[in-house]
């Protein structure tokens, strides 16, 4: 089975959609979407300029009262139409989402595309279901309650990992709350973010609710995040860009929430699972081809199962088929581009100097940006491997002694997005949820997500949650208001400024 999305053909009219309509950039400046399976051109484009970022910004914002007026239900109606128009093109979205990444197709089928849709109906339901805390007296003189009402034209930014799962993790909580948004996808991915767009606008979500712009990092997301027009910048990316993201925000005084690097532990007790151990390391680490921010990329094994988990992992990895990701048969699509594979084998080669490489290392023969799956071990804990974020199919493992040191190995690194526990004492499972510090822990799996929980990073790999009800502590902003019950004139508290007067 082949791929069968066009982008030149879907794309003809640009890849810009502001407004409700596709429009080239105007930026003057072009670039290629590459599929890094073949190295074939899949689509060029013209970039967005800033005028485009304005554009957009300004069809936000025209959006925005309407639509932070439509009652709840309204929102939700559409965004249900939204979910099925969706679903309707799942397929669709599966091939346009493995072209432009290299994703094998039984990933975007079975897990990129159905959490989308899952992630919409959810939203669709919650924006019904804004919290807050109950109107009372609580002064005694006087009822209060909150209103919990959108931030504005939310600016967002995303990465090219999971194009769109992360349009769909940007723009939903933001839209379900009455917010309007523009969002700017990586320039390596913009096809599905695109599509997504386009989607909302035909489940009749109105015109410049949701914006996408595609263009590069330094002028059209730059000028994003500072414009005076929007109110909140969300960022899914690298802790080093994350950094830039905030000085911009911050210093415009706006909300910020970051969705940053990560560099998950495995910590594998002695009473564990040794197979579940196993399994769950190679799929925890190679999905997505290890670009994935909460893989699996540093294992602890306690010592008296450290030989048998390497072996073990080393021939299970050996059995994972890379090849064409349209190839139902295949496991492990190749990276992103080959300036990423390139990155990848240039940290494993500086890990020969200090480590042992078990298995993988190298690039298989062909045009495609592929690498093998690679297991090291002998790396100190202070090592680049150990402690760099790599975003490839990379595994380190290391052994421990005692649970403290296991936990504490867990634990030191920058970062602190999700982490794994792997026991059958429940004992141990709750310490390790105590004492890792992450914002996801899983006891006997990794990588899972639900729309129902939150995901967001401790430490480096930032703050502010994803998915579930409490990302509407991001994209809503609280505000008190408090009624005088007494009709009195002379209040009480007024002595502290007139006296006996
Ligand atoms: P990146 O930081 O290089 O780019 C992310 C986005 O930022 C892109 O759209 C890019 O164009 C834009 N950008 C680049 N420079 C910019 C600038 N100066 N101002 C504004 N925008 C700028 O990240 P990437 O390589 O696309 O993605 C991989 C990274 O994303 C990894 O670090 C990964 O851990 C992280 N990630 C985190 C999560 C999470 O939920 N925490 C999820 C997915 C990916």
């Amino acid at each position: 089975m082949g791929n069968s999305f066009q982008g030149l053909d879907r794309f003809a009219a640009g890849a810009q959609y502001i407004g409700g309509r596709l429009r080239p950039g105007t930026s003057g400046r072009r670039h290629t979407v590459v599929d890094p399976a073949t190295g074939r051109d899949v689509l060029d484009y013209v970039l967005a300029s800033t005028a485009d970022v304005d554009a957009a910004v300004a069809a936000a914002r025209d959006a925005l009262p309407g639509w932070a007026g439509a009652t709840p239900g309204e929102r939700s109606d559409a965004m249900h139409r939204f979910a099925a128009r969706l679903a309707e093109r799942a397929e669709d979205l599966a091939h346009a989402e493995s072209l432009q990444c290299g994703k094998p197709i039984k990933l975007t089928r079975e897990f990129d595309v159905p959490g989308t849709i899952d992630n919409t109906a959810f939203f669709a339901g919650a924006a019904r279901h804004l919290q807050g805390q109950s109107a009372g007296e609580y002064s005694g003189d006087h009822t209060s309650y909150v209103r919990r009402e959108p931030v504005g034209v939310v600016g967002s930014i995303a990465p090219w990992n999971y194009p769109l799962q992360m349009a769909a993790w940007k723009i939903l909580p933001a839209i379900a709350a009455g917010n309007t948004i523009v969002l700017k996808p990586a320039e390596l991915t913009p096809l599905t973010s695109l599509m997504f767009a386009q989607a909302a606008t035909d489940a009749g979500i109105p015109d410049g609710v949701v914006n996408i712009v595609t263009g590069a990092g330094r002028d059209a997301g730059e000028h994003l995040v500072g414009h005076p027009d929007v109110a909140m910048t969300s960022f899914t990316g690298s802790t080093a860009v994350g950094r830039r993201v905030a000085e911009i925000a911050t210093s415009t005084v706006k909300r910020l929430h970051l969705e940053l690097g990560g560099k998950a532990p495995f910590v594998v007790f002695d009473d564990a699972d040794l197979e579940a151990a196993v399994h769950g390391a190679v799929a925890g680490a190679l999905i997505n081809t290890g670009q994935d921010c909460t893989a699996a990329t540093r294992a602890y094994v306690q010592r008296p199962l450290y030989d048998a988990f390497v072996e073990q992992v080393a021939d299970l990895m050996a059995t994972v088929r890379t090849g064409d990701p349209f190839d139902e048969d295949t496991d492990l699509g190749p990276l992103i581009s080959h300036a990423q594979r390139d990155r990848v084998a240039g940290f494993v080669d500086r890990a020969r100097g200090y480590a042992t490489v078990v298995t993988g290392g190298t690039a298989p023969l062909g045009d495609g940006a592929h690498y093998r799956p690679t297991l090291i071990t002998g790396a100190a804990q202070d090592s680049e491997i150990v402690q760099a974020e790599i975003f490839g199919p990379v595994l380190v493992v290391l052994p421990f002694d005692s649970d403290e040191e296991g936990l504490a190995l867990a634990n030191d690194t920058p970062y602190g997005l999700a982490a794994s526990a792997w026991t059958r004492d429940v004992y141990r499972a709750g310490r390790a949820t105590r004492e890792i510090k992450a914002g996801c822990v899983w006891i006997n799996d990794h990588i899972p997500i639900i729309s129902e929980m939150p995901h967001g990073g401790y430490k480096a790999s930032g703050f502010g949650k994803d998915m579930s009800t409490y990302s509407f502590e991001e994209y809503t902003q609280v505000k008190h208001v408090m009624y005088d019950n007494t009709a009195v004139a002379r209040k009480d508290w007024h002595r502290t400024i007139f006296g006996d007067r």
